[in-house]
């Protein structure tokens, strides 16, 4: 049997930033990828937003990834040439209730260290943005947009440089845990069993699954795989703003809002759509429910202006009406299993964190 150093499973953006970041360290990598290219799943189904860190509970790997991922990601975009934009965003108030809101999200967010949001009264959020509506709102300067699928070929790019492979139509079936090292079996046109001391399990919606075939874990470790949709719909011709635009959040989400991609194309979403198996078909009836929440900040948006774009699922880890859950990254000092890690529940802000995801697996991967 063949033997290597290290087995990342997945070459999503997360995948390949760990791969990157113990290629670069020395370490020998191979990337396995059940699909016939990289990020074919939710890192290419997504809003494509640097997020600046603002929602999430204090101290948590959300907060703090989404903060130090956030600073690696535009120092690396700007390094590697991967084209992105500061653009900014408001979070629009439209009502007096929720003009009183904005100074409590500001509050949370420097408590993550995002220290840079400042509130506008009407007439200023009117001179950035003249097609909004809203009563005041809340700037954040530090938020952005990227081409992920850039940054993932960035990323592939630096892996094989420091001398990883990334093997495509290879799906791992299952594998074994024992005498201090991981077998995998893998699947694909050419089946192989593989031997690693260190197994990183970066499979997204299947990273559940992958745990659960791996004999020696335990098997009560293992979250449920829920899925949540976040469709999307668009509007033809250019953004009617230049900045990303969200409503105050709402229980449970953060409301319909508006990002742009680097084209100046608008996309309207995601929404949330809890569903019991993977499939990316956008309702159009969704679209329904969509132009009321968008008229409260655009009230141009015409009637019949909504066209399906497309969705993506979000990892969950916990079912709907439970309390969101943080990240789950699992090391051997949680689960016993030395050589094996697994990223759980990697949902957003996972593009803006996945930098600072790579670094905290190489330090539990030092430490297993
Ligand atoms: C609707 C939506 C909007 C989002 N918007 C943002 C945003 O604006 N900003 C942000 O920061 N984050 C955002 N996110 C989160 C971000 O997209 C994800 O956190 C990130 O893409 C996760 O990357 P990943 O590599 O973990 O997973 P994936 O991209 O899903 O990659 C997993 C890979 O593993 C492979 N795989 C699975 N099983 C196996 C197997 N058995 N063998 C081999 N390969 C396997 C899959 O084929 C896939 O390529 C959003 C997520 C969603 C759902």
């Amino acid at each position: 049997m063949e033997m290597v150093d290290c087995v990342v499973v997945g070459a999503g953006v997360v995948g390949l930033a760990v791969a990157r970041a113990l290629a670069l360290v020395g370490r020998e990598v191979i990337v396995i990828e059940a699909a016939d290219g990289i990020g074919t799943e939710t890192s290419s189904r997504n809003s494509e937003v640097i997020h600046a860190g603002i929602y999430y509970p204090a101290g948590s790997l959300m907060a703090r990834f989404c903060v130090a991922g956030r600073r690696a990601l535009y120092e690396y975009c700007a390094e590697k040439h991967v084209p992105h934009r500061n653009c900014g965003k408001l979070i629009v108030a439209t009502n007096e209730h929720e003009d009183g809101r904005l100074a409590d999200i500001r509050k949370r967010a420097a408590i993550n260290g995002v220290d840079d949001m400042r509130i506008l009264s009407r007439d200023e959020a009117i001179a950035l943005e003249p097609n909004l509506n809203c009563t005041s709102a809340l700037l954040s300067p530090s938020t952005g947009i990227l081409d992920s699928h850039s940054y993932m070929v960035a990323l592939q790019g630096d892996a094989e440089n420091a001398g990883a492979t990334v093997v495509f139509r290879s799906p791992v079936r299952g594998g074994r845990a024992g005498n201090g090292r991981i077998e995998i079996d893998v699947g694909g046109d050419e089946p192989m069993r593989l031997a690693c001391n260190l197994l990183v399990n970066s499979a997204g919606l299947h990273a559940p699954g992958l745990a659960r075939t791996i004999a020696g874990m335990p098997a009560e470790r293992v979250p449920t795989a829920y899925y949540a949709r976040g469709n999307y719909f668009s509007i033809s011709g250019r953004s009617p703003f230049s900045r990303l635009i969200y409503p105050v959040p709402v229980p449970g989400g953060l409301g319909v809002h508006l990002s742009i991609d680097l084209g100046g194309q608008a996309r309207f979403g995601p929404d949330v759509e809890w569903i019991d198996a993977i499939d990316y078909n956008v309702d159009p009836a969704r679209a329904d429910s969509f132009y009321a929440a968008v008229r409260t900040y655009w009230p141009d948006l015409k009637d019949g202006a909504l066209q399906p774009g497309y969705s993506g699922i979000r990892p969950k880890i916990t079912p709907q009406g439970a309390p969101s859950q943080d990240f789950v990254i699992q090391g051997p000092q949680t689960h016993g299993v030395p050589g094996l890690i697994h990223l759980f529940g990697i949902e957003s802000p996972g593009l803006t964190a996945s930098l600072a995801i790579a670094d905290h697996v190489l330090e539990v991967a030092a430490t297993g």
